[in-house]
């Protein structure tokens, strides 16, 4: 193991101080927000994203601000080959992997009478193919030393369904059944499975979408308003900590009472 950051209130806090964490898709939107929160705490933080130079200067940001170690590397989570050799080279080198969060994903809409092979590919290699092969190689660094948490990102389209996103929702359905499976198989270790289920969060995702679309969803939120990255990142930061000890298997909704 790496040394850790220096030890903070916030540090000495949430118990994350030194732990080694992997976030997926780090570079941009709740990733990156993920990524500032576990560093902010202390924890080493290795963020991937598909482009080196971005995921490298994201770290190099994370690190000045926070004072951690953050460091970027290019992965693409559809090739599994590769998920494998980068997982197994950062567990050799900061002597394991204590926490996972499986983040990157991506959304394309498109009604059931208009969805072409390639959108239902997509979705699928890299939100469900993708994050699985994430897991896999995460668990198999965590089964060595019977500790870890892993934290995926599942959605409130997955439990509740939207119109015109069939085959995202379908994605992240699986990404909840895969969040209650491999809590079930990897508990016997030590190891915790969650997910997070964010509602309307704004990030580049969501940027795409009309604005009346937004508005509608934030209309039948509680909360009256589009949630934040940092939002999402906080509640992730929780369940990768050991105040989350006695909690695997669960969907937590982050998502201003939209699931209401
Ligand atoms: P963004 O589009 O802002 O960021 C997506 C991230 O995923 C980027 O860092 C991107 O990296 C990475 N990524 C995409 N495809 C791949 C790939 N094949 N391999 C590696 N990295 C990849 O999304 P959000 O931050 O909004 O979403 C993050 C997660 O949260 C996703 O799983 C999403 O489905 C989920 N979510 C988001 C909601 C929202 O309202 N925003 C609601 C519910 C769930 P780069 O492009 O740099 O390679």
């Amino acid at each position: 193991m790496t040394s850790a950051a220096p030890e903070t209130g916030q540090a000495a806090s949430t118990g994350l101080a030194g732990r080694i964490c992997v976030v997926t898709g780090g570079t941009r939107g709740i990733g990156a927000a993920t990524v500032d929160a576990l560093a902010e705490a202390g924890a080493t933080v290795v963020l991937t994203g598909r482009d080196e130079a971005k995921a490298k200067e994201r770290a190099s940001r994370a690190a000045a601000a926070t004072g951690a170690t953050v460091v970027g590397h290019a992965l693409d989570v559809t090739d599994s080959a590769a998920v494998r050799a980068l997982f197994t080279e950062i567990a050799r080198e900061h002597g394991g992997i204590d926490c996972l969060v499986a983040n990157a994903g991506v959304l394309e809409d498109a009604l059931i009478g208009m969805i072409r092979d390639d959108l239902v590919d997509r979705m699928l290699s890299t939100n469900v193919a993708g994050t699985l092969s994430c897991l896999q190689a995460a668990a198999r660094a965590m089964m060595r030393k019977r500790s870890g948490a892993i934290v995926l990102l599942a959605s409130i389209v997955g439990e509740r369904g939207n119109a015109g996103q069939s085959a995202y929702a379908a994605s992240k359905g699986a990404v909840s059944a895969l969040t209650k499976t491999a809590a079930k198989e990897l508990g016997r270790y030590n190891i915790r499975v969650n997910a997070v289920a964010p509602g309307v969060i704004a990030t580049d995702m969501i940027a795409h979408l009309p604005e009346d679309l937004v508005a509608g969803r934030v209309a039948d939120t509680a909360l009256g308003r589009v949630g934040t990255p940092e939002e999402v990142a906080r509640v992730i930061r929780f369940l990768c900590g050991p105040d989350a000890a006695f909690v695997t298997g669960q969907i937590v909704g982050v998502d201003g009472g939209l699931v209401l």
